[in-house]
Formats: C-alpha cells, sequence, structure tokens
C-alpha cells in the first residue's frame, strides 16, 4: 500500500481529547494487517543500510511501531516512558503537549556512548514530545540520526522546529491544519 492509502486509514476525531484538537487515530491504519505492514516497510525503508545502532521509541504508540522497526533493522529496541513506569536508574525530561505538560524518562544504561539512534512515534505536532525524548538520548551519549512519524501536523510546526533542532524528521504523510 502506497502512503496515500495509507493516510485514508487514519481516522480523524474532531473535539478530542478537548475542544478544537482534531485528533488523527491510527488504530485504525495498525489494527489494518496490510497497512500495519506497509506502515512499518515505509517507515523503515529510509534507514536500512543507514548504520542505525538503536530504535528509540515514545510510549505508547511509538512502542508499537519502534518494536517492529527496530527488528526490521535488526537492532534492538529502547522505550522512552512517562514518568514513574521504568524499573531500573533513569534520567527524566518535562515537556509541554499540544494539550498539557508531561515528563518522559529513560534507562540510563539504555544507549550506548554515539550509538546512531532512530527515534519512533505516531506524531508530530508541536515537536515537544520529540524535543524531550531528544535531549534524553543526547545525554546519554547517544547521536540522533532521525525521527520517524507516521503523521506529521506541519502547520502547528514541530518538524519544522526538530529540523532547525538538527533532527531530520520523516513522516509517511500530513494533515493540514491542527
Ligand atoms: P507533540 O509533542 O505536540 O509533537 O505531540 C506528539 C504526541 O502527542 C504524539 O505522541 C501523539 O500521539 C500525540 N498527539 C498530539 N497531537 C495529536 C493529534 N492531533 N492527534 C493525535 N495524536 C496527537
Amino acid at each position: 500500500m502506497n502512503n496515500d492509502e495509507l493516510k485514508r486509514l487514519v481516522r480523524t476525531i474532531p473535539d478530542y481529547p478537548k475542544p478544537g484538537i482534531m485528533f488523527r487515530d491510527v488504530t485504525t491504519l495498525i489494527s489494518h494487517g496490510e497497512g500495519l505492514r506497509a506502515t512499518i516497510n515505509n517507515m523503515a525503508e529510509p534507514f536500512i543500510g543507514k548504520g542505525i545502532n538503536a530504535v528509540v521509541g515514545i510510549e505508547a504508540r511509538g512502542f508499537i511501531l519502534g518494536g517492529a522497526i527496530a527488528e526490521k533493522l535488526g537492532v534492538g529496541f529502547v522505550p522512552v516512558r512517562k514518568k514513574g513506569k521504568l524499573p531500573f536508574d533513569t534520567i527524566s525530561q518535562t515537556y509541554e503537549l499540544e494539550y498539557g505538560t508531561d515528563e518522559l524518562e529513560i534507562h540510563t544504561d539504555s544507549i550506548n556512548q554515539s550509538a546512531k539512534v532512530l527515534i519512533v512515534d505516531d506524531l508530530i505536532a508541536t515537536g515537544g514530545t520529540l524535543e524531550a525524548a531528544g535531549k534524553l538520548v543526547k545525554q546519554l551519549g547517544g547521536q540522533i540520526v532521525a525521527a520517524a512519524f507516521i503523521v506529521d501536523l506541519p502547520d502547528i510546526g514541530g518538524s519544522k522546529k526538530c529540523e532547525q533542532l538538527g533532527i531530520p524528521c520523516h513522516a509517511l504523510m500530513e494533515f493540514e491544519g491542527d
């Protein structure tokens, strides 16, 4: 399936979780067998043979995608989780969401020094989540090669901001507006 066909499998829920937000729901895409396979293939494809050493996935939808992409690239998967979920020593980073604030954590021993890292999540809006995950990876000595998403919301400006911070953003599709 091509990315236009995949886009038609994403469901839009207006005013969720609060008025004014158009929630781009990827559960309808990832519950579609062919759609899931094409999503993983298309997200991983630019990074095959690029020397990636680890895939970092952001809780929770980044886990579904990141684990499968890591397997495809033949590397390990590292979770970035919401505060209080990881059992070993962690470092943490507070960040702002499109709706609210939150805190992310990563295990201190999860990234090797100078490892080439691909960060994965389902969607980039303000880029706050990616920026926070990127800071955690850099603090552990990892080099961020790129970030991969299903959806970019370019009008919100996160992907542009993250490119300016030196993180190339790859997305399979864009939705206009916010
Ligand atoms: P941001 O930090 O603003 O780039 O937001 C990205 C995170 O929030 C992702 O993990 C998304 O799952 C979620 N998110 C933010 N805005 C939306 C939206 N309009 N539709 C679906 N998910 C969203």
